[in-house]
């Protein structure tokens, strides 16, 4: 097992641009770190650069505190899990497993290129006979009574075993992974997320893991590392990133539904006012009315001509559903909700409201900041599924405010 360190790692391709850009992160050896963010954000060429399939521009490389920029893929003793599996289809499971220690024993123990492009020089030292490290890899993977059938006889998920079986096998010091379970459906993608999650666990080898889906990140990562535009935006455990997300970019991106963002303005004349929990605070004017802050958030807020606060779905409730206790946390507003989605376990309530020319092209920004099409002008909010709120009608509704995030509309940054 294996530390992996990135410092300042900068990967240029020959337009010049750089597809990573000045990024230094530090894996533990046996920790699981999630690589993730939008389409063409640079984490596949960041995991390239580890396994050694792509050069590195500048910065170093270390594995286990040893400098690894010019070794070759077969001497970083890394095992790479693609999406496509790349398993060989002509041969039975027990092959495709034993495949990586068969052709070190070939040659000679430091073995070369093994069809998953990294080799591995322990490939075939140690831990017993091939037979018997194929067999324990099955037996761990439950795939023992598929030892004879050819990859296109298994189902999605067990040929994603066999190839983690082959990663195992080699007895690597990390497993790099490339998306691997983009090509399975929704079902079996999370089957197989819980079992990468409690298998990295069980064996507790280094993981890096590259995935666009922000709940893969979310549930498998002891860390999770955001990137955007090939920069390194947030690198966190799964709750801090939720809870405390540095700029606009990762609030939007971790979370579904996502985070709600509405431009804001700090009343005139309503700061400080006086209220039993909230003496010192101000006055938030959005476009879903009037949100009470505390003190130390309207302290932040100070300054700014115009805000972005962020509410998360469930910071909202059905006001009737609230107690007094809770109530005085928050605020409650009226609206009206355009539509209603009835999920059973919750419901989303959907508030439109009119944006002006100004926050029109404010939304527009963000969308062009978070990679997505559009943001519409809308509320999400998660409400309890006894609610009996209807759609079209006055609705008073709970919002958590001691929960705002409140962002500088320029730089995206979170103030709170
Ligand atoms: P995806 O999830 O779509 O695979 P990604 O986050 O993994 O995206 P990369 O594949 O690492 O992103 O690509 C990062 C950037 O580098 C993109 O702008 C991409 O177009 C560019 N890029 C990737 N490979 C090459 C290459 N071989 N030559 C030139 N540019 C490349």
């Amino acid at each position: 097992m294996a530390s992996i360190t990135l410092n300042n790692i900068v990967k240029k391709y020959d337009d010049g641009f750089p597809a990573v850009n000045n990024v230094s992160l530090d894996i533990a050896d046996g920790e699981f770190v999630i690589l993730v963010g939008p389409s063409g954000c640079g984490k596949s060429t960041l995991l390239r650069m580890i396994v050694g399939l792509e050069d590195i521009t500048s910065g170093e490389l270390q594995i286990d505190g040893t400098r690894m920029n010019e070794a070759a893929p077969k001497d970083r003793n890394l095992a790479m899990v693609f999406q496509n599996y790349a398993l060989y289809p002509h041969l039975t499971v027990y092959e495709n497993i034993a495949f990586p220690l068969r052709l070190a024993k070939r040659s000679g123990g430091s073995n070369g290129s093994n069809g998953d492009s990294t080799g591995g020089a322990n490939g075939g030292a140690g831990g017993g006979s091939v037979d018997d490290r194929v067999r324990k890899a099955a037996e761990m993977l439950e795939l023992t009574e598929h030892l004879e059938r050819k990859p296109a006889n298994l189902s999605g998920g067990q040929r994603q075993r066999v190839a983690m079986g082959r990663a195992i096998v080699r007895q690597a010091d990390a497993f790099l992974f490339d998306e691997p379970l983009s090509n399975l459906d929704a079902k079996l993608r999370g089957q197989m997320r819980a079992e990468i999650a409690q298998l990295q666990r069980r064996l507790g080898v280094t993981s890096v893991y590259v995935t666009h889906d922000q709940t893969e990140a979310m549930t498998l990562g002891d860390r999770v590392a955001v990137l955007k535009k090939g920069e390194l935006q947030q690198v966190a455990s799964p709750r801090e990133l939720y809870e405390q997300p540095v700029n606009l970019f990762v609030a939007g991106f971790i979370g579904s539904p996502s985070m709600n963002f509405l431009p804001a303005t700090l009343k005139e004349g309503a700061a400080g006012f006086e209220g039993s929990e909230r003496a010192g605070g101000a006055i938030l004017s959005s476009p879903i009315g009037d949100i009470p802050i505390s003190a130390e958030k309207a302290a932040v807020a100070t300054g700014h001509e115009l805000l972005m606060i962020g509410l998360r779905p469930e910071f909202f409730e059905d006001a009737q559903l609230v107690d007094e206790a809770k109530k005085g946390k928050g605020a409650v507003f009226t609206a009206e909700l355009s539509h209603l989605e009835w999920l059973g376990h919750e419901q989303y309530g959907y508030i439109e409201f009119e944006p002006d020319e100004k926050v029109r092209r404010l939304l527009s920004d963000l969308a062009a900041e978070m990679d997505a099409d559009e943001l519409r002008p809308q509320v999400v909010t998660t409400l309890s599924a006894e609610s009996r709120v209807r759609p079209g009608q006055p609705t008073d509704l709970w919002v958590d405010t001691s929960r705002i995030h409140i962002f500088d509309p320029e730089t995206g940054e979170n103030l709170t």
